[in-house]
């Protein structure tokens, strides 16, 4: 219903205010036209600036789920509400859709609850708003044309001013708070999609490239290949492979990552100073082999540090640097999982 609104406002705003100005400019391009250009000028200033372009505008934003377009929106609503009978009726049903719009995003972003104007105490409470806008309306009109207004509505005037300046401040502080924080979780997520889709597109750039480079050579095809079959590779882990010297952890930890590697274990590169060894460690034969002295730690790792359903890990860690030596925890291990240090 919104949308549907939000097309005609849009589609009646921007004729209008194309018409009429179309109409002002041709007028005022006619020297025989005389005073009608100065007459009809100002007849289009009057209907363009509060109803025309917030009904453009409104229309517009609403369309493209923009933070002001519900705020344009809901005063041209307002501004119909006088265009009795018609525009009322359009205003009305313009509110009640743009509340409940308002609620249910509302409620998708935790944001206070909005009440509804197609409810009883809302239907009492629009009423009493209209009510007063139309008093103040008159009041305008009369104060407008130097003379004083009937009693009656000079004297609910004051109330009618309250009850209109709270109407309006709660309706513009409602529409911003929802929309701002709708607009901005649709920012944030088409900027994150398309952030992934570029990094995907380099990333899968950069994998034919290597594919390419490991096919023409013979001691590289195997990469290939294993990339073709689903692991991952890339150019540091595969020289990391290749060369069984190689260390990438820090000075604490380097003595038994080369140990490692030495005993012919398969390690593989994840990050500079972060390795994965396919083996479990018997704890007694390290501790009597290998001095593990701070900030160099061997033992299981805390559960908080991963998430709940990840099996038990184990890891050498050097507290002061980002090392880490991740191995298979001892009740992971498989038929044919090697042991460092091989006894
Ligand atoms: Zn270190
Ligand atoms: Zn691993």
């Amino acid at each position: 219903m919104l949308r549907v609104l939000a097309w005609l406002y849009c589609i009646l705003g921007g004729l209008g205010l194309a018409g009429g100005g179309m109409l002002v400019a041709w007028l005022a391009a006619d020297p025989s036209s005389g005073d009608a250009t100065a007459i009809v000028t100002w007849l289009f200033l009057i209907v363009a600036v509060p109803l025309l372009l917030p009904a453009f505008l409104g229309g517009l934003g609403v369309l493209l789920g923009q933070s002001w377009g519900r705020v344009f929106f809901a005063i041209a609503s307002l501004i119909l509400l006088f265009a009795i009978p018609i525009g009322t009726a359009i205003g009305v049903v313009a509110l009640i859709a743009l509340t409940r719009e308002r609620r249910e995003a509302g409620e998708a972003s935790g944001l206070p609850p909005l009440p509804s104007l197609s409810g009883p105490v809302g239907i009492v409470l629009a009423m009493l708003a209209v009510g007063s806008g139309f008093v103040v309306a008159i009041q305008a009109g009369f104060f407008w044309h130097g003379e004083s207004a009937p009693l009656e509505i000079s004297r609910i005037f004051p109330a009618a001013a309250v009850i209109i300046a709270l109407a309006t401040v709660w309706l513009l502080y409602a529409l911003f708070t929802g929309t701002a924080a709708a607009a901005t979780r649709g920012r944030v997520r088409r900027r994150n999609i398309s952030q992934a889709q570029r990094e995907y597109e380099a990333f899968k750039t950069g994998q034919a490239a290597l594919l390419q480079r490991l096919d023409a050579d013979f001691d590289l095809v195997t990469y290939a290949d294993r990339i073709r079959a689903g692991e991952s590779w890339n150019e540091d882990q595969i020289a990391y492979d290749r060369d069984r010297k190689a260390t990438t952890c820090c000075e604490h930890l380097r003595d038994v990552e080369a140990a490692i590697r030495g005993e012919g274990v398969p390690v593989k590169l994840q990050l500079p100073g972060i390795v994965h060894a396919n083996c479990t460690v018997d704890e007694p034969v390290l501790r009597a082999r290998f001095t593990l002295d701070p900030p160099a730690w061997y033992g299981n790792l805390p559960h908080w540090d991963r998430s709940a359903e990840d099996p038990p890990a184990a890891a050498f860690k050097c507290s002061e640097h980002r090392s880490t030596i991740f191995v298979v925890e001892a009740s992971q291990a498989r038929p044919g999982t090697r042991v460092f240090p091989a006894r």
